[in-house]
């Protein structure tokens, strides 16, 4: 056995014999690594092992430093050797492993064969694992078959069938039986001879052929004691005694077992010099094994290193190239960017035109509207004066159909022209809400009164209910106030017959110096269908109305709507058909009683004074001209009428008037400018502008031309008397 183990270690060659000189922290060359390897092979046959496995540690490392893996798998086999010698089995194992992974590195099917033939013998002789012994030399006869290598093919055969018969399994044992007896003389030599035949002799001996088994036995027996194979030769005579007892032949059986013996005690004795020689070094053994793990953990580290530097030059790659791929995409997206802004400013440059062309669009339009709504006011104005004075003059004429008839179409046009006005205004913005000191009560009145015909019409009764919790002066714009509540009841009228309406407000809450009203305008008449209270509030919408019915505009909830909403509120609508309709709102206006009283305070007039006041009258238009003397002739003043504003400056070098009506839109010299020249003669009687242009458009100008008040055409007549009086009564104050 001991035989067998040490045949495959000559096969190293032992090519150099030196000493190797041992120097840590020298670099080896390919050559220098392969003598030391080869010395340590030497001194382990020489039984040297812990020079044998000094020099197989430098070698290991000089190796694995070099990154000769060949001279690796060969020092962990010398190493492993060593292990087997000193009987240190499982470190020998382990080792002979560590070997085998460098060999299947190197793809070296020699140092394969060598070492599973080694892990064989250890598993089955050593060990007495024959199953996975017997698998080792398997592999490794394979290898041998490979590389034609017959004299280990046939060493190898020789120790499987000694495997399987050791255990008993003769017939899996034979083929390689068969085998070595074959070739046992073309390749087997003296040394095998021993084991050769003792293999045939427990064949034949298990057979039953004791012909055979003895002169095998016989033969085996003699050629161990003419040669050196002293271990082979015991294991004859061992296996001999077995066969002899098993015959009964217990005499020479015994005589066997005590050859047997002494040859062992021999051998035992060598051995336990063999050990005693190793006790020193046994002490160094763990020393050795730790140093080499040492050398491969640190090859580890390095391995590892240089992965991980492998694995951060990928990594770095990787953030290279996605770097690059970002810049191209920031770089196509740049490019893309600005064609896309090209194109938005393109179409930006395009939109702006687009709406500046919009907005001049919509300024013409107003300006178109408001244009044509003032050439329109002014001769329906002329129209529905004319009317009244033909009713005034002619009572006959009273109930005439045609009259009436014209009187109404003029009032329907003049009412349609303000409404388009109005509208055009709100939604152009130019309403800002005025604030005047007013008084609830008297707007809902005036309101009523103002409607008081319609309500005839129809036979309904007006209903007014003012909270009275509610201020008796309150400050906010007036007119738009009445305008609503004029569209809502005025509705409320129309669409009711033989009803009531009624009109409520109250004072719902107070906050600070707000106070919110809650209008509430009811009727009882004919309802709103649910699909329709929506759409009554947009432009032009009439619900059930004949064409012929000249009755509105369609204008009147859309404005109710937009004036509301300047005064940050809304309409709300509850109606049911045939039982009738109400309309909510709920507004703020301001108290501040200091403010009211000054406000009050300048607007208290002498209306007692029964003077007689002389008016001068500015107007180019013959119609209008005819309409303002009436007015003013039928209030007993006294009134003088010139085309235009030279004729003004002319008449009033050498006359005194208590008041001018000047018209603005006049041909040659319009009423701002002669105005201007009035007061630069330093003539301070008051004038009063009379126009169709809504008042916040002029007021400006006409201020600073120095007109002190406006009156829009058509007039209220009152009203125009009134401010006539509270103007002179001012300028003779201050005169
Ligand atoms: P119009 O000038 O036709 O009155 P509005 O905008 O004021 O225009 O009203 C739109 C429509 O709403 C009216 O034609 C009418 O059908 C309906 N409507 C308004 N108020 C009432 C109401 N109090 N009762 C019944 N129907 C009403």
């Amino acid at each position: 056995m001991y035989h067998l183990r040490i045949v495959l270690l000559l096969l190293f060659g032992l090519n150099y014999f030196g000493n190797a000189s041992i120097a840590q922290t020298k670099t080896y060359s390919k050559k220098e690594i392969t003598k030391l390897t080869d010395e340590a092979s030497r001194y382990l046959k020489e039984a040297n092992f812990e020079k044998s496995l000094d020099i197989s540690k430098l070698a290991l490392r000089s190796s694995i430093n070099a990154n000769d893996l060949y001279s690796a798998a060969i020092s962990y086999i010398t190493i492993a050797a060593n292990y087997a010698e000193m009987a240190e089995f499982d470190k020998a194992i382990f080792f002979y492993d560590k070997s085998l992974s460098y060999a299947d590195k190197t793809n070296n099917d020699t140092l394969r064969k060598r070492i599973n033939n080694n892990l064989g013998n250890i598993y089955c002789f050593e060990k007495k694992q024959y199953e996975k012994g017997i698998k080792y030399y398997e592999k490794s006869l394979k290898y041998s078959q490979k590389l034609a290598d017959t004299n280990q093919v046939f060493i190898t055969r020789l120790n499987i069938a000694w495997a399987f018969f050791d255990i008993g399994l003769f017939e899996k044992g034979f083929p390689s039986l068969e085998f070595i007896n074959k070739y046992n003389k073309k390749y087997g030599d003296a040394t095998n001879a021993v084991a050769v035949n003792m293999l045939n002799g427990m064949y034949y001996g298990h057979k039953g052929d004791d012909n055979k088994a003895t002169s095998s036995f016989l033969n085996a027996i003699k050629f161990g004691n003419e040669g050196n194979e002293k271990s082979d030769l015991s294991f004859s005579y061992l296996e001999f005694s077995k066969y002899l007892l098993k015959k009964g032949d217990y005499k020479k059986a015994y005589e066997n077992l005590a050859r047997y013996n002494i040859i062992i005690d021999e051998l035992y004795n060598e051995e336990k010099i063999k050990k005693a020689n190793l006790v020193g070094i046994n002490l160094e053994l763990e020393e050795y094994k730790r140093e080499i793990d040492r050398i491969e953990t640190e090859k580890l580290a390095q391995l590892q290193s240089l992965n991980k530097s492998k694995i951060i030059v990928l990594l770095f790659g990787v953030v290279f190239c996605f770097l690059l791929l970002l810049l191209y995409t920031l770089f196509r997206n740049n490019n893309f960017k600005k064609k896309a802004n090209a194109t938005l400013s393109q179409t930006n440059m395009e939109l702006l035109v687009a709406k500046e062309k919009a907005e001049e669009a919509n300024i013409l339009k107003s300006q178109f509207v408001s244009t044509i709504s003032h050439e329109l006011r002014t001769p329906l104005y002329g129209v529905v004066g004319i009317t009244n004075m033909l009713l005034d003059e002619h009572k006959e004429l009273a109930d005439s159909p045609h009259l009436s008839s014209l009187k109404f179409s003029a009032r329907y046009l003049l009412s349609l022209v303000n409404d388009i006005l109005q509208i055009n205004k709100i939604e152009d913005n130019r309403i800002i809400l005025e604030s005047l000191t007013f008084n609830v009560s008297d707007e809902i009145n005036m309101v009523k009164s103002s409607l008081s015909f319609l309500a005839k019409t129809n036979d309904n009764e007006v209903v007014v209910n003012i909270d009275p919790n509610i201020p008796e002066y309150l400050i906010g714009d007036k007119l738009r106030l009445s305008q609503i509540i004029m569209n809502l009841v005025s509705n409320a009228l129309k669409f009711t017959k033989s009803g009531e309406v009624r009109i409520d407000v109250n004072l719902s809450k107070v906050e600070g110096e707000s106070h919110f009203l809650e209008f509430k305008i009811q009727d009882n008449g004919i309802g709103i269908h649910l699909a329709d209270q929506e759409k009554i509030f947009d432009k032009f919408v009439q619900v059930g109305r004949k064409e012929t019915d000249y009755q509105g505009t369609g204008l009147g909830l859309s404005i109710v709507k937009q004036l509301l909403g300047l005064f940050d509120s809304d309409v709300s609508l509850e109606s049911a058909i045939g039982k009738g309709t109400v309309f909510k709102f709920v507004i703020a206006f301001d108290f501040n009683p200091e403010r009211t009283t000054e406000i009050i305070n300048n607007i208290q007039v002498d209306m007692s004074s029964t003077q007689i006041v002389k008016v001068l009258v500015v107007e180019d238009n013959r119609i209008n001209q005819v309409i303002t003397r009436k007015t003013i002739e039928k209030n007993n003043y006294k009134c003088c009428v010139v085309d235009d504003g030279y004729a003004a400056l002319e008449i009033l070098e050498k006359e005194n008037f208590d008041v001018i009506l000047m018209d603005i839109n006049m041909p040659l010299i319009n009423g701002f400018e002669t105005t201007r020249k009035i007061r630069l003669k330093g003539i301070g009687i008051p004038i009063v502008a009379l126009t169709a242009f809504d008042k916040a458009e002029i007021t400006e100008e006409a201020l600073s031309a120095g007109i002190n008040d406006i009156i829009i055409k058509p007039f209220d007549s009152i009203k125009l008397f009134k401010i006539i009086s509270i103007l002179i009564s001012k300028s003779k104050s201050i005169a």
